[in-house]
């Protein structure tokens, strides 16, 4: 890597641990909260009063109205309820669902968010929010939706059946993976990155063996903690804008689709990104990353292909015109043709084979290469 490089860091506080959850009430208190609203999805009502019991008279209300990508009249209604009740702090209990509710009414009522993520998608630790208005899923940058403080408790994840964290894990190691090969890749998050990837690899295979395990969950809930850095820490490349296409114009489920797509994107970029290439090796113990990825896909259980999670397959030509339509860094040029190759192959579930044309500014890596590199 060449020494030249920017680094941004962001403030925090992680508490990680089993059984932490029941120290929310103290984090709380030791930001002087007295009226703290908590959001969830309706699925994890229970588990979201078990944890917000801990706020004990600090606890103002319970909100399990969350929806997935955040529709502008959920949101306006979470907002609403913080106003009435005069809340002074929002906790998110939950996945990115959870989470990107309570990023909302952060930023419309200015009072600081907790978050205790029982998911690996890493939205507690990025700066960004998002809302659905008319079909369209608008995002922006905006430091007062970044929670001040996560609780991640393993004991939560435990309730994930195994698919779902297959899914969910795999999603984040994809913001692992690109952070391998962002334009602004400096050492500490490369040094994040190849952490998160291990910690993903290593223990996603240990919760299919037992799912019931507290140390196995930790392990990949500290890896989600890792990646979720990294998603705030590096620009997202290709496999980010794929899925965000088509989560947000085809209504394909989040991480399902991370999950699906990473191995046919890193077929695809790996031959362009030989740094990135030797660190997911050494972190996933392969010499073939997309192989070893695509078969993890297999053994967790997790979706196959798009076409089982709703893709038709008419709509190849338009989700390569809209993750074609603007200029993005990538470590190998986007085109058409590439892109169209990765989505045939993630359409049927076929084993990653990279795409034909230049792999780099020079055009000295080819598909026919990748046997070799990998
Ligand atoms: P999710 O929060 O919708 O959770 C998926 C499902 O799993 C839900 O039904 C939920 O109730 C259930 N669930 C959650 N935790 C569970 C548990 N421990 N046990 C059993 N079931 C559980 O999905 P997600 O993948 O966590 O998040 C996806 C959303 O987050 C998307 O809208 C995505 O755009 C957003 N996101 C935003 C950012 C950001 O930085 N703004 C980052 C990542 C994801």
């Amino acid at each position: 890597m060449e020494h030249r490089f920017e680094y941004q860091g962001r403030p925090g506080r992680v508490v990680f641990g089993a059984g932490r959850r029941a120290e929310l009430g103290a984090e709380a208190e030791r930001l002087g909260l007295r009226r703290v609203l908590v959001v969830t999805t309706p699925g994890r009502a229970d588990l979201a009063a078990e944890t917000a019991s801990t706020l004990g008279d600090r606890l103002a209300g319970l909100h399990p109205h969350a929806v997935m990508h955040v529709p502008a009249e959920v949101a306006a209604r979470a907002v609403d309820r913080a106003r009435e009740l005069g809340a002074d702090g929002c906790v998110a209990v939950g996945g990115g669902s959870a989470v990107g509710l309570g990023k909302i009414v952060a930023r419309d009522t200015g009072v600081p968010l907790l978050a205790v993520p029982t998911t690996y998608a890493g939205s507690e630790a990025t700066p960004i929010w998002g809302i659905t208005e008319d079909g369209r899923k608008r995002t922006g940058h905006d430091p007062r939706v970044l929670p001040v403080t996560v609780v991640y408790d393993p004991e939560l994840t435990l309730s994930m059946p195994v698919r779902l964290a297959a899914e969910s894990g795999l999603n984040a190691l994809a913001h692992a993976a690109e952070t391998l090969y962002a334009p602004d890749v400096s050492p500490v998050t490369s040094l994040v990155a190849a952490g998160a990837a291990r910690s993903l690899a290593a223990g996603l295979p240990r919760v299919l063996a037992d799912p019931s395990s507290v140390p196995a969950r930790a392990e990949v809930l500290q890896g989600a903690w890792l990646a979720g850095w990294c998603l705030a820490s590096a620009t997202m490349s290709l496999h980010h804008k794929l899925c965000h296409t088509l989560g947000g114009t085809f209504g394909l489920p989040h991480a399902p689709t991370h999950a699906n797509v990473l191995a046919h994107v890193l077929a695809f970029n790996l031959p362009a990104a030989p740094v990135a290439d030797a660190a997911l090796r050494e972190a996933l113990g392969t010499d073939d990353v997309p192989g070893r990825v695509h078969a993890l896909v297999a053994e967790l259980g997790a979706a196959r292909s798009l076409a089982d999670l709703g893709l038709p397959a008419d709509a190849v030509d338009r989700v390569v015109e809209l993750a074609t339509a603007d200029p993005y860094a990538n470590p190998r040029p986007v085109t058409p043709e590439g892109v169209r190759t990765i989505l045939a192959a993630a359409l049927v579930g076929a084993p990653p084979a990279g795409a034909a044309g230049p792999a780099g500014p020079d055009g000295a890596v080819r598909t026919s290469d990748r046997g070799r590199i990998a």
